[in-house]
């Protein structure tokens, strides 16, 4: 491993002359899908004492990303950066297609190695900071899209905290019914985006469909897909009913130009281009029900998902690998009904197979804390399924006799954690993105409001 990590710095500084004049490149520090990232310092500064060198993060950009990906991601940190937990950039340095951000460098600890050590003054803390980071970005017209540990990065000895990789970034759309403009082209991320969850899409926890709103059901679908006024296309329609439409094909099925075809009614084409990318068990209801006009909300969302992670103390917390699974995860912690509310607001309809009232993220963070202790020996083995909810035995918060309730100390099961931080993270994963809490909003709750 060290071998090739020393053959691609060395391939990078061949590849790139200038880098190699100016910068020392140490080591490997991350890699993500669409770079390599390293650690550098000044070739003036060698004979210097370590402590006093200024040291850079270099991210060096795949190739193969679209120049206009690498170029809008540079335009967010130039605008953007350097102010308020956002990274900024140094210098950007480009030979042919090897092109490389300098950033200054941030050392840091993976999440999963730390996050069980938070106690409610350092979450409060590091949820400001995230916040602030998002206040900043939203106020640029910019959504994130990619809000999640491994791009939030967190000195803890110096409580310094940075918001980086803006390879997804997003401009919120201003009309009502315009999707909002995807600055992303790489060929990669805008498969991600557009690609609709896969055809063979597994049901786990619940059996879930997603239906576009007043999809009457019992329509047949139509074998060949054509355009009025041959045949009758319902007005909307389920994009994993329709045979033969790809989503992210270059005209839809009608054989129309996407445009045109909008004004005929093809609304599978539009649900189709739903922008998705991001990170999975991170992406909100409105991403996963392919809603087009998505918001800055989407990184609210993802801030809750952080904020759930800690608190139950489970990374990660969603671990749905498709998107039906993942609005099943959803459901079964809000409750089929609230997801189903919000299906409706965003005109989308979702059927589950079974009706769950949801969990208290209190409860669940407590149970998953595993305080109160195991019950007593003698009480009967919770091992297997729950029948009332089909949740393991041992997640279930339905109740049990077993579990006597003086055991249950409501103090000792957060760990330390209020409810004011359970109430914030209430608010951020609210499913309906109009509803959900604002970054400005956030910074006012009262679990961020208080001081230490
Ligand atoms: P990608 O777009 O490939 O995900 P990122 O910008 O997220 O790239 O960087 C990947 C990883 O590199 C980060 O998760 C982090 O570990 C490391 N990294 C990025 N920027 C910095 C920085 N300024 N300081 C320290 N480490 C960084
Ligand atoms: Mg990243």
């Amino acid at each position: 491993k060290e071998d090739t990590e020393k053959q691609q710095i060395n391939e990078l500084l061949h590849n790139l002359p200038t880098l190699d004049k100016i910068f020392e490149v140490h080591r490997k520090i991350g890699e993500g899908t669409f770079s390599s990232v390293y650690l550098g310092s000044l070739r003036r500064q060698t004979t210097l004492p370590v402590s006093e060198r200024r040291w850079f993060a270099i991210k060096h950009l795949v190739p193969t990303a679209h120049p206009a990906r690498i170029e809008h991601e540079l335009k967010c940190l130039q605008d953007m950066g350097g102010k308020n937990n956002v990274i900024s950039v140094e210098l950007c340095l480009r030979h042919f297609d090897t092109i490389v951000f300098v950033m200054p460098y941030i050392p840091h600890r993976k999440f999963s190695e730390y996050f069980g050590e938070m106690d409610a003054s350092e979450l409060r803390q590091y949820m400001r900071a995230l916040l602030v980071a998002l206040r900043h970005v939203h106020s640029f017209g910019v959504i994130h899209r990619d809000v999640k540990p491994s791009n939030f990065l967190y000195d803890r000895e110096n409580r310094r905290y940075l918001l980086v990789d803006f390879g997804l970034a997003q401009r919120i759309c201003v009309a009502p019914d315009e999707s909002p403009v995807p600055l992303n082209t790489n060929k990669r991320a805008r498969d991600e985006m557009e690609d609709d969850s896969s055809p063979g899409a597994k049901r786990m926890a619940l059996d879930l469909t997603v239906f576009p709103k007043k999809m009457d059901v019992s329509t047949p679908i139509p074998k060949r897909l054509a355009c009025p006024p041959k045949v009758q296309i319902p007005k909307t329609m389920a994009i994993k009913e329709v045979p033969g439409v790809v989503a992210g094909a270059s005209a839809c099925p009608c054989r129309g130009a996407p445009g045109v075809c909008w004004a005929r009614g093809c609304a599978v084409w539009a649900a189709a281009r739903a922008p998705r990318a991001g990170t999975q068990g991170f992406r909100p209801p409105e991403v996963l029900l392919k809603w087009t006009r998505q918001s800055a909300a989407v990184d609210l969302w993802a801030a809750g998902v952080v904020l759930a992670t800690v608190l139950a103390n489970r990374y990660p917390f969603f671990r749905a690998a498709d998107d039906y699974s993942a609005l099943a995860e959803v459901a079964d912690l809000l409750g089929t009904d609230a997801v189903q509310r919000t299906a409706e607001a965003l005109g989308r309809r979702v059927v589950t197979s079974t009706r769950r009232a949801g969990l208290c993220l209190r409860k669940l963070s407590a149970r998953l804390r595993r305080v109160p202790p195991a019950p007593p020996v003698s009480a009967a083995p919770r091992a297997g399924t729950c029948a009332g909810c089909q949740l393991a035995r041992d997640l279930c918060l339905c109740p049990d006799e077993n579990v006597p309730a003086s055991s249950f100390d409501p103090d000792l099961v957060v760990a330390g954690f209020p409810d004011s931080a359970f109430a914030l993270a209430a608010r951020l994963l609210e499913p309906n993105p109009s509803l959900r809490i604002t970054a400005d909003e956030a910074l006012k709750h009262p679990f961020l409001a208080t001081e230490d």
